[in-house]
């Protein structure tokens, strides 16, 4: 397979401006009519993680999820827009509304489908939504975000918004070590098996990402049709060494070959960020990985060296609406409430950061120990 990944320079969400970059990232790669054929049906899968307003960059911008609509019916095939939120607790009426797609959809003529609804298929014991074989074709709508496990999340990891419900939660609890959490990743996004992958990059999101980190201008449009390689040129864009994150590293030993990758548009020198903040985890568990402290040798070493670096969650009460979405959204029960505010039971906590992916309001921290700290000071002087 060609594989490209195209650039495009876009510094607003004006509708007009989106589409045209949209289309030239497209067009790079051989044209929205080259993947969608007239009446095929096409499903238009944005992040939606959290019912939060498309200004906090936790969720891919309405903008962008309209252009790609409105590309699918200028190719003649009928767009669907659908996605199976991360909450637990807000329905996906709501989760719709609050992050524009409900008027995305009616604004570009797309037919909104429950993806819940449609129930789940097991895949090599994984929990799928039967919407991977409803539709004859899948468009990922990622969005340019950090990410404290994975450090960064974009296309590869956008696939895993394809399990429905609690069942994310059960693939933490399956696989609570980091390495085998992104091989199960890999997998998901082979079975979801996008034809093409576009990433509003426009304004993302740095520091303590998905959804607790900041807006971060960056200004572009990204595209491609394996979304390993558009996660690739991702991280090089951050500034991030691509060997640091679990996903990348882990698909490069299974044979990802990111030498074949071919930028088209913008050169990758003139877009690199060099200001872009990393998620706090970044500093520990991406030098941890550079190391291979991580796997075996972290089960050698603890509970020895490994507790006294790893990061745990820390509720901020003075944040916390008591919303309760930590509480069940945690896979391993590990937080329950003390003096009526949650807490977590460090003891049970496997660190899969699905409370601080989940909280939207910025309740859930991670706790920095002293060990840490005195490691960063000494990566880092200046800080
Ligand atoms: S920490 Fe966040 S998710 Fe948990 S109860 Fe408080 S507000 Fe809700
Ligand atoms: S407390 Fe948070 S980080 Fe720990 S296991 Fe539960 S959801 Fe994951």
């Amino acid at each position: 397979m060609e594989n490209k990944v195209a650039i495009i320079k876009c510094g607003t969400y004006d509708d007009g401006k989106v589409y045209l970059a949209v289309k030239e990232s497209v067009d790079l790669l051989g044209g929205l009519n080259s993947f969608v054929k007239p009446g095929m049906r096409v499903l238009v899968k944005p992040n939606l993680l959290s019912a939060v307003a498309p200004e906090r960059a936790v969720t891919t911008h309405p903008s962008v999820v309209k252009a790609v609509i409105r590309l699918v019916k200028e190719a003649k095939g009928t767009p669907f827009l659908g996605d199976c939120h991360g909450g637990v607790l807000t329905g996906t009426e709501v989760l719709l509304a609050e992050t524009k797609m409900t008027e995305a959809a009616a604004e570009a003529g797309a037919e909104i489908i429950n993806l819940e609804k449609l129930g789940s298929e097991l895949h090599e014991g994984i929990a799928i939504s039967k919407g991977i074989k409803e539709f004859d074709l899948i468009i990922n709508v990622c969005k340019f975000k950090t990410h404290g496990l994975t450090i960064l999340t974009g296309a590869v990891k956008n696939s895993f918004g394809m399990i429905p419900g609690m069942h994310k939660a059960s693939m933490h609890r399956l696989y609570p070590e980091v390495n085998d959490f992104c091989e199960m990743l890999l997998k998901v996004s082979g079975f979801v098996n996008p034809a093409l992958s576009i990433m509003d990059g426009v304004i993302g999101m740095e520091g303590d990402g998905p959804i607790g980190g900041n807006p971060k201008s960056i200004g572009l449009i990204l595209a491609a049709k394996v979304p390993l390689s558009l996660d690739f040129v991702m991280a090089k864009i951050a500034g991030i060494d691509p060997l640091a994150l679990p996903v990348l590293s882990l698909a490069i030993k299974k044979g990802f070959k990111p030498e074949e990758i071919k930028i088209v548009g913008e050169p990758l020198s003139e877009v690199i960020l060099k200001d872009f903040k990393p998620p706090y985890t970044f500093a520990v568990l991406g030098t941890a990985k550079k190391y291979g402290f991580t796997g075996k040798i972290k089960t050698f070493l603890q509970p020895f060296l490994w507790k006294l670096v790893t990061i745990k969650p820390v509720i901020d009460n003075s944040k916390c609406q008591k919303c309760n979405e930590c509480v069940k959204a945690c896979p391993v029960k590990a937080i329950g409430y003390d003096k009526g505010f949650p807490r977590v039971d460090n003891k049970i906590c496997i660190e899969c950061y699905c409370c601080h992916e989940l909280c939207r309001y910025k309740a859930v921290a991670f706790k920095k120990n002293l060990l840490v700290k005195i490691w960063l000071k000494r990566q880092n002087p200046k800080k």
